[in-house]
């Protein structure tokens, strides 16, 4: 089966005892059994399900629906992205060890790296992944995993993710890579050889706002480490948000399809509109687009408070990745506590808006956009 397919298709197999025509909710905390045989026959293997927090036929759906697309052996559902990277590093780096982490990371993830990781006795070097030799100068013979995004936030930068791993290979490290941004549908680095990959699934795979939902994909003997962890830390995901993850996931293709040619559109109209310094879009993520997020820096002349306070329709959404058009300003939420010669290292300015595209009609999109841009005139 093909890509778009497949997202389609994922469920289908197990609906067979009353041939529902979609997937049932599996709405339990735990598991009947007839007898003790019965309930033996899950320990040893034979039978998949026992207790919720160990797994549910609708969080199983999730992790095996993204491994499939994500062309990954197994996969995992958690109850966020946060615990989904959690239980991926716990799964491979032990007390003592080391990682070396891209230094534009999601502000949750550099939070969890810096503050709680280190608590745990596990060091973090954050360095710029776009200097091949800071990353090969940063490894110790402590080092155990390379750690980066494939599209980065807010500024959009694509990693050069075969370079990444080909380091990882050569020092014989493990590399985990969170897709969140770029989807499987334009990016599959367990193809360019990545170890594991992570989502928050809150974003495109739910892809519309009403999930909060992680997932991990790898190697079958690593996915089955970190599902210990995550059933250790209790971080296993509801099967009513698994359900909705799931019926987000069957749309992913049609979704980011329109969603990246509308951000496309965008970014090739503001990139010759008046009170825009800069625009950040990426310019060939994949064949198939370059992903539904716009960045752009706007001039001096406009008003940033009154830029937000003009934009019609467009909400302001601290998040990303729904089919509504938002927008969210770095500086006061995802950078907000990153001190100021980091952002300004990092290019987080006071201009900076960053804009998640939805498969509204292009025309609306770019119309609000510039006429808010236009009574923000100073
Ligand atoms: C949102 C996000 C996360 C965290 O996911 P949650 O579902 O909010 O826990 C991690 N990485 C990236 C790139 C994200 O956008």
């Amino acid at each position: 089966m093909n890509f778009d397919t497949k997202t389609v298709h994922f469920q289908d197999k197990e609906n067979t005892k009353n041939m529902s025509k979609t997937k049932p909710i599996y709405q339990t905390s735990a598991f009947a059994f007839s007898d003790l045989d019965d309930m033996e026959s899950f320990y040893q293997g034979e039978k998949e399900f026992l207790y919720t927090r160990f797994g549910n036929p609708n969080t199983e759906d999730l992790g095996k629906g993204v491994a499939l697309l994500e062309e990954a052996e197994a996969g995992v559902a958690t109850s966020s992205g946060m615990s989904a990277i959690l239980a991926g590093v716990l799964a491979v780096v032990n007390p003592g060890e080391h990682i070396v982490a891209s230094e534009d990371l999601y502000g949750g993830t550099y939070q969890l790296f810096a503050v709680e990781l280190k608590n745990l006795g596990i060091e973090v070097s954050f360095v710029s992944f776009e200097n091949q030799e800071e990353i090969i100068k940063a490894i110790t013979s402590k080092t155990k995993l390379l750690y980066t995004e494939s599209v980065s936030n807010p500024l959009l930068r694509v990693e050069d993710l075969p370079s990444v791993i080909e380091i990882a290979k050569q020092k014989n490290l493990l590399t985990m890579i969170d897709n969140t941004f770029a989807t499987p549908y334009f990016i599959r680095p367990m193809k360019l050889g990545a170890d594991l990959v992570i989502h928050s699934a809150t974003k495109y795979i739910g892809g519309h706002s009403d999930v909060t939902a992680g997932v991990l994909v790898g190697h079958e003997a690593l996915i089955s480490k970190a599902k210990t962890k995550m059933v250790s830390l209790g971080c296993n995901l509801s099967p009513f948000e698994a359900w909705l993850a799931c019926r987000g996931l069957k749309t992913l293709s049609i979704r980011m399809d329109r969603q990246s040619k509308n951000a496309q559109a965008l970014a090739n109209e503001l990139s010759t509109t008046n009170g825009i310094e800069r625009v950040y879009y990426p310019k060939e993520l994949s064949k198939k687009g370059n992903g539904a997020m716009v960045s752009i820096e706007l001039s001096k002349e406009v008003d940033i408070e009154q830029f937000f306070k003009s934009l019609s329709w467009i909400r302001i959404v601290p998040t990303l990745a729904g089919v509504e058009t938002t927008v969210t300003y770095p500086l006061r939420t995802s950078h907000r506590t990153v001190p100021d010669e980091t952002r300004n290292k990092l290019g987080i300015t006071k201009g900076l808006v960053r804009i998640s595209i939805g498969i509204e009609d292009e025309k609306d999109i770019i119309q609000a956009i510039q006429n808010a841009i236009v009574k923000a005139q100073i």
